[in-house]
């Protein structure tokens, strides 16, 4: 493959590590010690130190003696005792989706619109000045009041920035002034929209709109401008860090988000080695067809590969399935993209050279996929192509095999199987559960399964990944025994579908998801063993500490607490 590099901001981007950013500290030879490391690799699975070089490539793994003679000189960092997995990887998911969530006001369980607008206050202070102001999660019934707020409840604190607050159940949303103001059309009167309310007390809005009247603001709520963009990228990226997420493969990336990412590893920001899907037949793929694969200079962003949908999801019923709804008799489910039009992209991927990973929900829509890729990779389907399947949810058991005969690879959200089993068989009925987030089947049949948690639709952080993996259960602990037991994956088996084989399914085997020499030091630090603790433990285990490159990005170690200056009273 021929990488294209950018290198005109590289002199820039070295000054910027040293002087600028906090994140990203000046790289140096270094050794870890006082560890109990899972390397995840066959020729040394454990060791208790590894050293890296300056450029932040192991360089050795084994003893502590056995490490430092081969690295005299390194920086040497004592893990006191705890246990070291290589970093982990997040084989699907949308890192701006993350930063747009992160970018609204979380107002759940606020008791009071006293302490709602305090929330939004706290919020607002981070905020570019003339940005909207978004939030999630009110409930009048959790106020003393009980009853709707009103516009005139936000406009004293917020007299000219738009403020639009979305209620808990989704169904319902709150504007300020500013924000009715900006809608395409006059809003008082008696008139409502199809499927939806507006609120008014004589004839003027009060300032809440019930479902299809949401529609009215947020037709109007700006995509975000460059300043916005910068501030959801930089929160998305903390927030993997604090999880012990060292990677991820962005599920969509667009042009105008793949130059953010760019810009970010330019200036060395880039705390995760982010391995980016371009969004569909559109700019990205493009590039990608006419200029080749991407890779920037610092090999935190990739770009080789294309996301593409076959079908819905579901819980709103849009997973397309071979027999109908079992609770919707005569519904099977949607075909997002026309079928010839998704052909048409696969064989544009094929002939670019390029990676396609598709999503595909329903036993129908997995199937379509599969045919699909027998057609446009031909004879190449045995070869090392790894086309993917985003989702693989409900599958028939008969096509699982189909999988493996065209070396497909089942990339898998183990948190979507514990969100949607209270429903799931409602939906599907019990015989085809048993093709159902079939993690199982799908390694019984050979077939490598890479795993994420497609965030911001489900928690970014993998331990809930881990611990969902292997008791398929909620985090009360129910059903117990877990939803369809015979599915779960060992703690080895989910770890290496967070690491070796996430990284695998990112063509980046060579870089990452093991600690081996030669391979990228990314690896986290954490408080208990996720191979041996209780699975209950799994969603409380500390992340003490992320690593990327060698070089630390996330510290919670009670040395770092130490260090700190003690709070001025
Ligand atoms: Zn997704």
């Amino acid at each position: 493959m021929r990488m294209r590099y950018i290198t005109l901001t590289v002199a820039l981007a070295a000054m910027h590590v040293a002087t600028v950013s906090p994140a990203v500290a000046s790289p140096a030879a270094g050794a870890l010690v006082n560890a109990r490391i899972h390397t995840l690799d066959e020729q040394r699975p454990t060791a208790d130190a590894l050293a890296w070089d300056a450029a932040g490539r192991i360089i050795a793994v084994g003893s502590k003696d056995e490490v430092l003679a081969r690295n005299a000189g390194a920086v040497v960092h004592d893990a006191h005792g705890a246990t070291v997995v290589p970093g982990l990887i997040d084989a699907h998911a949308h890192l701006m989706g993350l930063g747009y969530a992160l970018m609204r006001a979380d107002l759940v369980g606020a008791r009071s619109k006293a302490e709602v607008i305090a929330r939004l206050q706290a919020f607002a202070a981070a905020l570019p000045a003339d940005a909207w102001l978004l939030g999630r999660g009110w409930d009048q019934n959790d106020w003393p009041e009980k009853t709707f707020p009103t516009a005139a409840d936000l406009d004293t604190a917020f007299p000219t920035r738009p403020v639009w607050l979305e209620r808990v159940d989704g169904h319902a949303g709150w504007a300020n002034s500013a924000a009715m103001r900006q809608a395409g059309r006059d809003l008082s009167g008696n008139w409502q929209p199809d499927g939806g309310l507006v609120v008014r007390a004589d004839n003027q809005p009060t300032g809440v709109f019930v479902d299809a009247a949401t529609d009215l603001i947020d037709d109007v709520v700006p995509p975000p401008g460059d300043a916005l963009r910068t501030e959801a990228l930089r929160r998305a990226l903390a927030a993997a860090a604090s999880v012990g997420l060292t990677g991820v493969h962005d599920m969509g990336t667009s042009a105008a988000d793949l130059d953010l990412y760019k810009r970010f590893a330019d200036e060395g920001w880039l705390t995760l080695r982010v391995v980016a899907y371009a969004d569909g037949d559109a700019a990205a793929l493009d590039a990608l067809c006419k200029s080749g694969p991407y890779l920037h200079l610092s090999e935190r962003v990739r770009m080789a590969g294309a996301k593409f949908y076959a079908d819905g999801a579901l819980g709103s019923r849009g997973a397309a399935l071979k027999q109908p709804y079992s609770d919707d008799p005569g519904n099977h489910g949607l075909l997002v993209t026309p079928p010839e039009r998704l052909l048409d992209s696969l064989r544009k991927a094929r002939r670019c050279g390029v990676q396609v990973a598709t999503h595909a929900i329903g036993d129908r829509g997995n199937q379509l996929v599969l045919d699909d890729y027998a057609t446009v990779l031909g004879d190449a389907a045995r070869s090392d192509h790894r086309w993917r399947v985003e989702h693989a949810q409900i599958v028939s058991v008969a096509d699982i095999p189909t999988f493996e005969r065209l070396h497909v690879i089942a990339s898998m959200q183990p948190t979507h199987a514990t969100s949607d089993m209270p429903w799931a068989e409602a939906r599907v009925g019990r015989e085809r559960l048993a093709g159902a987030y079939a993690w199982r089947r799908f390694l019984q049949a050979n077939v490598r399964l890479a795993l994420g948690s497609d965030f911001p639709v489900e928690s970014a952080d993998p331990r809930l990944g881990l611990y969902a993996a292997v008791t398929r259960q909620d985090l009360e602990g129910e059903p117990p025994g877990g939803w369809l037991p015979d599915q779960k994956l060992t703690p080895e088996e989910a770890l290496r579908g967070f690491t070796t084989d996430a990284a695998w399914a990112g063509f980046t085997e060579r870089e990452v998801g093991r600690l081996a020499p030669g391979l990228r030091a990314d690896f986290v630090l954490l408080d208990a063993d996720p191979l041996t603790a209780p699975a209950r433990q799994l969603p409380g285990t500390k992340v003490l500490a992320t690593w990327v490159d060698g070089v630390r990005v996330y510290d919670a170690t009670p040395q770092a607490a130490a260090a700190k200056p003690a709070t001025p009273f």
